[in-house]
């Protein structure tokens, strides 16, 4: 039998514009795929998996491949299938944190003194960290230069469709039910049982390629890419692609909905709207170049001041935040659309995310691990490039003395309440007038839309005054630190 190609399956859990699986069907072999359980995902990234496994499973057979899935140490488990299969060859795409380049590299370098070819491709990016420097030659540290050389550098290049047939899949999926054993996705157990929490996911979501690429379509059929200047900012609409866990997973690329997007206008200047979506995209290559460049981007802060911020002890305030029971309204409703459905709009991850770090006065880290752990996109570079942004310590981040006022950006962002109406039923009552301030409402109104403060929802656990004040003074304290 000829020796098949393994193509190990990471981020990347689709077969169109899939750079490795591509690369796998040109060669005249069999082709072998190979999941291996990634065991640093959070709780709703391990539900998403789940299900995105068992739709690339079922693309794959469509093609006459079956996926074979694994856990353990990576090195350790390559070696055996190799062995298992009589492979000779391995590819994949790349992964860009340190961990998993260091990682690859370890692996890439022992099978190649095996004697393999192995080979690695971009299949997560629209350019790699390396591709997009300044002048000088170094990595940007701030967004607008490096978006500017980003378009200077003209489109992408185009995503490829995905193979017809999967070469000589036939033969190795016979040998493979004799002899490359896969586990059971069940026995993973990655979906949560005592108690079932995913039910708000299964609502919202249809992981997989096929789900992203419906998401999509929709997206673009109602031109969101020419609505977004006016509708991103907007948790009560949906203005936004809602794409980021397709993206994380790989379920589809970025290529693929930059070219898609630009394919809405037939001119070559984009719209305000179109270029502020491709922007977002380009904000997304932006993070992984700082996760390229900056081994603990995820835990320690860009600018060393901030490591001697005096930051609290506050577990009950952290519960509260968690919980979505800080007494501020859009707060609240969106660490409560977090937890049912796995994702939080930007705008309001951006205004939980200040209150954590500047209302609370709890390290980010906290925020970026909760978020670790309930978002169905939790990325390493997304996430922790946004937490260090929100805490005013990272790259091109906002200083930190901006300090969102939560009432004015819920008015602002919400203005009829619908989003807080949502999620903070128990509000759903209040005149617009009130939904983003229930405590200065009089006590016939709250009577009247059955709210009783510290009882059926919470006073404010923080009073935004004392504690803009309390974060501006801890802020000096650093800023005379670093003095
Ligand atoms: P759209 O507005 O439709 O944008 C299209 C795509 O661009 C997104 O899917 C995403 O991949 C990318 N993008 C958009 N905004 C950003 C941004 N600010 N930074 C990086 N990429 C962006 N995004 C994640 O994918 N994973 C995370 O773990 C994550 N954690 C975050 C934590 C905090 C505190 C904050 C403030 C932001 C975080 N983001 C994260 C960025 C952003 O909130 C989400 O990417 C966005 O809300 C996804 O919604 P969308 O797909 O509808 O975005």
């Amino acid at each position: 039998m000829t020796a098949p190609v393994i193509v190990w399956f990471r981020n990347d859990l689709r077969l169109s514009d899939n750079p490795a699986l591509l690369e796998a069907c040109k060669a005249d072999k069999p082709v072998l795929a190979l999941y291996i359980l990634d065991e640093s995902l959070g709780g709703a990234a391990k539900w998403w998996v789940h299900q995105s496994l068992n739709a690339l499973g079922d693309a794959l057979r469509d093609k006459g491949c079956q996926l074979v899935l694994r856990r353990g140490d990576a090195a350790k488990v390559l070696d055996s299938v190799i062995d298992e299969a009589g492979a000779d060859t391995v590819y994949w795409n790349r992964l860009y944190d340190k961990a998993a380049r260091d990682r690859d590299a370890k692996i890439k370098r022992r099978l190649k003194d095996r004697g393999l070819t192995v080979d690695s491709f971009n299949g997560a990016m629209m350019r790699e960290p390396w591709e997009v420097l300044t002048k000088q030659g170094t990595p940007y540290g701030v967004f607008t230069p490096m978006w500017r050389m980003f378009w200077s550098l003209g489109d992408p290049s185009i995503p490829q469709a995905a193979p017809d047939k999967i070469r000589s899949a036939e033969s190795i999926t016979k040998s493979i039910t004799k002899s490359i054993r896969s586990d059971s996705l069940s026995d993973w157990a990655l979906q949560p049982t005592k108690p079932d929490w995913s039910g708000g996911l299964q609502d919202a979501w249809t992981p997989g390629e096929a789900g992203a690429q419906a998401r999509i379509r929709e997206f673009l059929d109602q031109d969101g890419p020419q609505h977004y200047v006016e509708e991103r900012n907007r948790p009560d609409k949906h203005g936004t692609s809602r794409m980021s866990p397709h993206l994380r997973f790989g379920e589809v690329s970025p290529r693929q909905l930059w070219h898609w997007a630009r394919e809405t206008e037939d001119h070559k200047a984009p719209s305000d709207g179109l270029r502020t979506y491709l922007q977002e995209l380009v904000w997304r290559e932006f993070s992984y170049q700082l996760v390229f460049n900056h081994d603990r981007l995820q835990t320690a802060p860009l600018k060393s001041a901030f490591l001697d911020f005096p930051w609290e002890n506050d577990p009950e305030g952290l519960e509260a935040w968690q919980r979505g029971k800080t007494g501020y309204p859009v707060v609240d409703a969106g660490m409560r659309e977090l937890y049912a459905t796995g994702w939080m709009h930007n705008r309001v991850r951006m205004i939980v995310g200040s209150f954590l770090i500047k209302h609370l006065m709890l390290p980010w880290q906290l925020g970026e691990r909760w978020f670790w752990d309930t978002l169905v996109d939790a990325d390493i570079a997304s996430n922790s490039a946004s937490w260090q942004w929100v805490a005013g310590c990272g790259a091109d981040a906002a200083p930190f003395f901006r300090i969102f006022n939560p009432v004015l950006q819920g008015e602002k962002f919400d203005p009829n309440g619908d989003y807080v109406r949502k999620w903070v039923p128990e509000l759903a009552g209040l005149p617009k007038r009130f939904i983003q301030k229930p405590w200065e409402a009089k006590g016939d109104v709250l009577r009247q839309a059955g709210v009783h403060l510290g009882d059926t929802y919470p006073q404010p656990i923080v009073d935004h005054g004392m504690a803009r004040q309390r974060a501006l003074d801890a802020f000096q304290h650093i800023k005379r630190g670093a003095a």
